[in-house]
């Protein structure tokens, strides 16, 4: 009985920046409990990377490009793969970008810009356009990926702009999911902490990663697929109670 909510056979799953890291793991994760999977990301040779990777372990997907940053490509992508696939059920609106870290009082327009608009617009675009076809079907369920930088500073990191967005995809997705909890669609958020991808890695050997590795109750990083365990849960029926959730997958962090 436990399992059985575990199952997303018959269900379709749509990921944004899917062809790698976090985004990547969802798939195999969803695909492994039954779903029907669609990785999108904007750049095409990370999206065929990414959907070798996963027909190499026998799991095949449909693949398609998308910037989550042009609305008007969102919608066309949810249309053609609500039609394609007779309906999408699961939404992990995960793409996103850190870098570059930039003091506060420095921030260039530009990168400001770029990171809210990939990290927060990206994703309410996503939830609009994905979740309007749910609304109609009355059922789905949205994962949000927020970050533990969406509830802390992390203030050597000097990222004014991702933690701002990030605090943003916290309470968009409250938002969202107080107006759609009785029409069936509920709207939730995975916040990791560091994750070993390629987004994270390439400040590992900054000596704030000791500071934080030091800090933090289990001495390690996440991987990605522990945070798409917790994407997992969202999506099926074992978590249907639950819609405007914050799930922190940060390893105690955020305890100190
Ligand atoms: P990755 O960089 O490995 O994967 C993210 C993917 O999204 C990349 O392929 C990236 O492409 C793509 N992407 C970037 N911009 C766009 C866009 N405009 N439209 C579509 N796709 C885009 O990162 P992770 O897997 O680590 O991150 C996934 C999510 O998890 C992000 O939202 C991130 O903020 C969040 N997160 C990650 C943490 C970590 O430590 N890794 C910690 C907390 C949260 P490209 O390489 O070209 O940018």
């Amino acid at each position: 009985m436990y399992l059985d909510k575990y199952k997303l056979d018959g269900r379709t799953a749509f990921i944004t920046g899917g062809g790698r890291g976090i985004g990547l793991a969802a798939a195999e994760a969803l695909i492994e409990a039954g779903a029907n999977v669609v990785i999108s990301d904007h750049d095409a040779s990370i999206l065929e990377a990414g959907r070798a990777e996963l027909a190499a372990k026998g799991r095949q997907v449909d693949a398609v490009i998308l910037d989550v940053t042009k609305p008007d490509a969102v919608g066309r992508a949810a249309e053609e793969a609500n039609r394609r696939h007779g309906g999408v059920d699961i939404l992990v609106a995960n793409a996103g970008i850190a870098w570059p870290d930039t003091p506060g009082e420095a921030m260039p327009d530009d990168v400001w810009r770029k990171v809210v608009d990939v990290d927060l617009n990206g994703v309410y675009w996503s939830c609009r356009e994905f979740g309007r076809p749910m609304l109609e079907r009355g059922r789905g369920s949205i994962i949000t990926i927020g970050s533990m930088s969406g509830l802390i500073s992390n203030k050597p990191q000097r990222q004014a702009h991702y933690n701002a967005a990030k605090a943003g995809v916290h309470h968009l997705t409250r938002s969202l999911a107080g107006e759609w909890a009785e029409r069936g669609v509920r709207v939730n958020t995975v916040a990791p902490t560091y994750v070993d991808t390629v987004m994270s890695r390439g400040g590992f050997d900054q000596p704030m990663f000791k500071t934080w590795m030091e800090m933090t109750p289990m001495k390690r990083v996440a991987t990605a697929d522990e945070i798409a365990s917790a994407i997992l849960f969202l999506a099926c029926d074992a978590s249907s109670a639950m819609t405007g959730s914050l799930m922190l997958v940060d390893c105690g962090y955020t305890i100190w």
